[in-house]
């Protein structure tokens, strides 16, 4: 039987003992389907400029106080080496939307990458033309993450100035008809959230059927007009993994980088409460100051190995393996 958004929302109320039976379940359901290995993606913050205004994020365009840097191709191409040297075998890159950037550039860059290195290559680089997601993956990307941040199509519009709900959903849906591993996600916590956006947000994507859901709190950056809002705490983080946990057993969940800025232990909690999925940070030590969404982020000060170690250690502590292989969804069927 299918949990409906209703069932969805009590679940994410669950209150003292109820969290501790509900993070259980969750991680139950986690180990019957996916096993006890952890995907380690090595994630590339290759550009911090952006051309959007989101209200919540550090990149935003209108960020004056941030210093704006770009990695040279080569050099994202040596990170990804660093990182698969490592023993990832997935490459993540992210940037912000920046559009120096163009398919054609970036479409190299990944033929470069999976002919040189055994790995699986996600995209995270924002809304783009449908022509431009098919070069992507003609080039051989693999999986493309974009979050939806909120199910709620007001609260969507206020946080991204200029862009939908709807119009982020197309591109959701063009990305999985092109043969792409989708991820989706959402920020818990937002200013006007309530446990039903919560709720509508993990039925929205199992509606989507994506292959990637990341869940993270979020964590007011006080260089953004979203400042004074109090951020997602732990608790409700967990709740919102474990219920999506058990919506969609399949999906691959990270224990994402925000948790374990607002709590020490956040990204091993994240691990025992569904999450199967670590994103170390590959980007090389001089740019990641300036790779901050959000105040805190930690890792700032570790190397792509050490990044990788504590990785390893989480991993280790949540009494659990690191994977070996791809990590592929286990839904994916397409190509
Ligand atoms: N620009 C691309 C996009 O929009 O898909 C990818 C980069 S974007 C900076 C990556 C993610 O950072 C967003 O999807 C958002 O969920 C997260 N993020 C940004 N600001 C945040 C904040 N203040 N707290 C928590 N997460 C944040």
């Amino acid at each position: 039987m299918e949990l409906s958004k209703e069932d969805l929302a009590v679940l994410i109320s669950a209150e003292g003992e109820e969290c501790g039976a509900l993070f259980q379940l969750a991680d139950q359901v986690r180990q019957r389907y996916l096993g006890e290995e952890v995907h380690l993606r090595g994630i590339v913050e290759f550009s911090n400029y952006c051309r959007n205004n989101c209200l919540f994020c550090g990149l935003r365009r209108n960020n004056w106080e941030l210093s704006r840097y770009r990695m040279a191709p080569d050099e994202i191409l040596e990170s990804a080496h660093e990182a698969a040297g490592l023993g990832c075998k997935t490459i993540v890159l992210q940037s912000g939307e920046d559009e120096y950037y163009t398919a054609g550039i970036l479409a190299e860059l990944v033929h470069r990458i999976k002919k040189g290195l055994d790995v699986a290559v996600t995209l995270s680089v924002g809304d783009r033309p449908r022509a431009d997601y098919e070069t992507l993956r003609q080039a051989g990307a693999d999986r493309y993450l974009l979050k939806q941040e909120t199910c709620d199509p007001v609260l969507f519009g206020m946080l991204k100035p200029g862009s939908s709900l709807a119009g982020r959903i197309e591109k959701l849906r063009w990305l999985g008809e092109l043969g792409f591993q989708v991820g989706s996600g959402n920020m818990v916590g937002l200013p006007g959230q309530t446990v039903e956006t919560l709720a509508g947000d993990i039925t929205l994507m199992r509606e989507l059927k994506v292959e990637m859901a990341g869940i993270g709190p979020f964590i007011p950056n006080s260089q953004t007009p979203l400042g004074n809002c109090p951020g997602g705490t732990l608790e409700l983080t967990l709740k919102t993994l474990a219920a999506a946990r058990l919506a969609m057993r399949l999906v691959h969940l990270p224990a994402t980088t925000a948790v374990r800025t607002i709590h020490p232990l956040g990204r091993e909690r994240a691990l025992r409460s569904g999450a199967n999925v670590i994103m170390p940070n590959m980007t090389p030590l001089k740019y990641r100051t300036n790779y901050q969404l959000y105040p805190g982020k930690t890792g700032l000060g570790e190397t792509p190995e050490e990044s990788y170690a504590t990785a390893v250690k989480a991993v280790h502590d949540a009494g659990r393996k690191v994977a070996s292989g791809y990590g592929h969804s286990l839904t994916y069927a397409k190509s």
